[in-house]
């Protein structure tokens, strides 16, 4: 799609990038069919070819409304469109460009403003999380049901294995995942030490920066990610050969460093190593499938489950069908899902900012997931599995949690946390 750039964005490095994005949409609307959010409000504006269309325009020097940041506030970059799109049209990175042009030149309500502010400082704390989390737990049996359906309780982490293998790993802790379900890292790091790696645990750094850049907040990201290469890059030149983020949700956005600090001299090269090491927990045990496989006690805890592919791990790292195999292999029975394509409407944020279009996605999300008549759900990130279990009595859980129980309970030398 040609694109004449306004003169404010011609030698812009946003501007360019945009403009060699659109210029791959043929406008042929494959990806709407495949789009939520156009599934459930029909209004082609509120799919990815009308929001590209409405990006285009602005490029081009068109005033943004109130109305345009709306329909791009209503994405829920979930990149479903992504897949569909038979282009390669990168619209994840577009609607990252044109949301911010749009915030900038539209700005927001004072309401809306501070509702983004207090979101990104209560999220981004670990001490303002962990003790809100902490608060609502004790609290959770004065809530409302369905408040109290929202906050998870604490699972035991478990040990957490000493280092004794030649093969490490990094798995850095991220900001609410270690206080929602600090089980998740623990079973992860437990899994690899049979696989013979072991899993140093980083806590001293935070969030990934995609909050941040979602919101819009593109040099705050940058700031969480140049922080982050700081506390790894010692363990990257002490020799680790991975960086196992366990959320989906943030795998993605560390892949996407070396694209985020591009023109940061300092930090460029850096960043395109920590993205090239930066894998999801499947990738690696998939990889160990054949040392791990022997010691998985055959139909040891066997569940009928339903796996969901957060958008994140299916989209966005185009990563599909592979934990649900290692489950299959794992001796549970995974039963089919009707349009596992499709977000469940946690999407980070979104599920706050946009309370309606993420209600009814996940109620359609249940019904799916609930229908072949599971005992639990598994999924693949922390946002996903919240989301979710704040709907259902099933249990939700990381994948990585039942690989873990299905090993055999052969010592391995742990240590009682992740230091
Ligand atoms: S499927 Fe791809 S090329 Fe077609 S309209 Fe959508 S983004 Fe453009
Ligand atoms: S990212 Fe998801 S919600 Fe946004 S346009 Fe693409 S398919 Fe629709």
């Amino acid at each position: 799609m040609e694109t004449n750039l306004a003169a404010r964005y011609a030698n812009t490095p946003e501007g360019r990038e945009a403009e060699s994005i659109l210029r791959a949409c043929v406008h042929c609307g494959f990806c709407t069919a495949t789009c939520p959010t156009y599934q459930l409000l029909g209004d082609e504006l509120d799919g990815p070819r009308g929001r590209i269309y409405l990006i285009k325009q602005v490029l081009e020097g068109v005033a943004p409304s109130a109305r345009t940041q709306l329909h791009l506030d209503r994405c829920l970059t979930c990149r479903s469109c992504e897949t569909t799109c038979p282009s390669g049209v990168r619209y994840g990175r577009l609607v990252d460009i044109g949301r911010k042009i749009v915030d900038d030149r539209v700005g927001r309500s004072a309401l809306d403003g501070v509702r983004r502010s207090a979101l990104r400082r209560g999220l981004l704390s670990k001490s303002l999380f962990g003790g809100a989390l902490a608060l609502g737990r004790l609290a959770k049996r004065l809530l409302p049901a369905g408040l109290a359906a929202s906050i998870p309780d604490a699972p035991a982490a478990g040990a957490w294995p000493a280092e004794r293998h030649a093969r490490r790993v990094l798995i850095p802790r991220g900001c609410v995942q270690p206080s929602l379900a600090p089980n998740i890292d623990a079973a992860t790091a437990r899994v690899l030490d049979r696989a013979r790696i072991s899993a140093i645990a980083v806590t001293g750094g935070g969030c990934c920066g995609a909050l941040s850049y979602h919101l819009s907040e593109h040099d705050e990201a940058r700031g969480f990610a140049r922080r982050n290469i700081d506390g790894w890059w010692p363990h990257i030149e002490q020799g680790i050969e991975a960086i196992v983020v366990t959320a989906s949700g943030c795998g993605v956005m560390v892949r996407d460093y070396g694209h985020l600090l591009a023109s940061d001299p300092a930090y460029a090269h850096k960043a395109e190593r920590v993205a090239s090491l930066a894998r999801d927990p499947v990738e690696i045990v998939a990889a160990e499938w054949t040392t791990l496989l022997p010691q998985l006690a055959p139909g040891r805890n066997a569940r009928r489950l339903v796996f969901h592919p957060p958008c994140t791990l299916q989209h966005g790292m185009q990563i599909r069908g592979v934990a649900e195999r290692l489950l299959q292999a794992a001796g549970h029975s995974v039963l089919p899902v009707a349009d596992a394509h499709l977000c469940c409407g946690s999407a980070g944020t979104y599920s706050v900012l946009q309370p309606g279009i993420s209600q009814q996605l996940k109620a359609n999300k249940l019904r799916a997931l609930e229908a072949p008549g599971p005992e639990l759900v598994a999924t693949a990130n922390i946002g996903c599995m919240t989301h979710l279990q704040s709907g259902t009595s099933l249990p939700v859980r990381h994948w990585i949690e039942l690989i873990d129980r299905g090993l055999a309970m052969e010592p391995a030398a742990a240590s009682a946390g992740p230091g």
